[in-house]
């Protein structure tokens, strides 16, 4: 992180700001919204800053003061305790001078376009006071971060000032009655999402604040928590579902696996508590009753408790299990289905798993071979026309390959494995029955992997789109 993001409370504050022009006149509008008082040197001001200062004087807010003539040190130490100073002329080494003075003096600059000289720099805003998002690129990406903007500008609701208003007039009301923060939580939580919230954005301010009213008057306790079974997916945030992602922010409590990738635990709720149970092969840190019951007696504490898994929780992910517990104990729960690893690896890589010509099913199946080949029905899994993905494979490899020959598909059946897919570690391996476990084990692939067989991987040379560069 280059920049640790803040909000700066400037009210009554110094702000001296060199330039008069176009440029100054964007920052002193924002520090002026942000009640500071601003001293501006220049030779020129140009019309919108005069104005400004007229209205200033007009309404006698006295928050604007304005020196012309050239900038000089005393400006800057001669104004009481300045904390932030603006270089917005359009003579770079003027604008450097004045931040390099700033620094020696302990005060903060920022230069206009010039990230280098600055100790810091403006965000981007989406305001909606008391709400506010700041984005940055750090200089890198402007046009990049006004495209995030605008798509935050319509993600939050106009109203969402007068909702968040609302709020933090309720919050000593609110913290009187529950004193336990959980309870709180959940109180707020179904202000923000239920008909209060949509009432204060339909701008009925007196509706919501009488239904808020009520709604506190009236809860009295709340009930047990809910565990969310959540799936995951298989490793690109991107693929995550909305659902997942709300309950994701909602949680306070997470549990993990292994194949859950960072980039998708960085969104969980920051200040929810994570727990990693996964399991690693040959050796189970977490037993899967121990898991079980982790569920059960953090929902009952009164905990949202979030079940991470990677893909989707009821394919090879032993969903099942950890929901007939929580059934039997009579627990909350909801399940949220997660893009599978082979929908995801099968895309990610330029694999249709299903094609008109070649193949009119798909077949998910555990690699996983505990007794050997007595665990499949290897004779059914043969058979023309379609796919077969295997979920765990890569020990197997070997083994399923010669199983497959020995039970009647041709050597030369096309076979890809796919390493990490849909991150951007992802490799693919393609080859045939003969070829691929070699390529594989001379290339040190690590799970986790998904094999996929038959005749659809023929179209991954012309299919192929993702992360090119790392193909193989
Ligand atoms: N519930 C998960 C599967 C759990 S079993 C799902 O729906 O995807 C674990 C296996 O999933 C791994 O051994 C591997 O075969 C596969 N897998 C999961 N994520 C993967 C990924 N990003 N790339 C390749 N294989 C993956």
């Amino acid at each position: 992180m280059d920049y640790l993001p803040l909000f700066h409370n400037l009210k009554g504050r110094n702000v001296l700001v060199v330039g008069g022009g176009e440029i100054a006149l964007r920052k002193v509008r924002l520090v002026q919204q942000a009640s500071a008082l601003i001293t501006i040197v220049a030779k020129d001001f140009c019309p919108d800053l005069l104005a400004m200062d007229a209205d200033d004087k007009t309404h006698g807010c006295n928050g604007l003061y304005l020196v012309t003539g050239a900038y000089e040190h005393h400006h800057m130490l001669g104004v009481d305790s300045v904390v932030m100073v603006i270089a917005a002329t359009n003579d770079p080494e003027l604008n450097r001078l004045v931040a390099e003075q700033a620094q020696e003096a302990n005060i903060l600059a920022n230069v206009v376009d010039d990230p280098a000289y600055s100790t810091v720099i403006f965000p981007s805003i989406v305001d909606r006071s008391p709400i506010q998002i700041a984005i940055s690129s750090g200089g890198d990406a402007p046009v990049l971060v006004r495209l995030l903007r605008t798509k935050f500008e319509a993600l939050l609701p106009a109203g969402m000032a007068q909702l968040a208003s609302l709020a933090g007039s309720f919050r000593e009301r609110v913290k009187t009655k529950f004193s336990n923060g959980a309870d709180r939580k959940a109180f707020w939580e179904e202000v923000f999402y239920g008909p209060i919230a949509e009432q204060a954005y339909a701008n009925n301010l007196d509706t919501a604040e009488q239904l808020l009213a009520d709604k506190l008057e009236h809860t009295s306790e709340f009930k047990t928590g809910e565990v969310y079974l959540v799936g995951g997916g298989p490793g690109d945030p991107d693929l995550l579902t909305f659902k997942a992602l709300r309950l994701m922010q909602q949680a306070d409590i997470v549990l993990y696996d292994r194949l859950v990738s960072p980039e998708v635990l960085n969104l969980v709720r920051r200040d929810a508590t994570r727990l990693y149970v996964g399991k690693t092969a040959g050796d189970h840190p977490v037993t899967q009753d121990n898991i079980n019951q982790k569920l059960v007696d953090y929902a009952r504490a009164g905990n949202r408790v979030v079940r991470l898994k990677g893909g989707d929780p009821f394919i090879f992910g032993r969903g099942g299990e950890e929901i007939e517990t929580l059934a039997a104990e009579g627990i909350p729960f909801q399940v949220v289905p997660g893009i599978t690893a082979a929908s995801g690896c099968a895309s990610y890589a330029g694999i249709p798993l299903t094609h008109r010509d070649h193949a009119q099913s798909v077949r998910f199946i555990t690699g996983h071979l505990r007794a050997g080949k007595r665990d499949l029905n290897w004779t059914e899994l043969v058979q023309p026309n379609q796919t077969l993905v295997f979920y765990m494979g890569l020990s197997g490899l070997e083994t399923i390959c010669q199983h497959l020959k020995e039970h009647g598909l041709d050597a030369q059946t096309p076979a890809a494995l796919i390493e990490k897919g849909t991150t951007n570690d992802q490799r693919v391996f393609v080859g045939n029955l003969d070829s691929l476990a070699p390529m594989v084990r001379e290339a040190g692939a690590k799970a986790p992997t998904l094999l996929i067989v038959g005749h659809v991987v023929s179209l991954q040379d012309k299919l192929a789109w993702f992360n090119l560069r790392e193909q193989k």
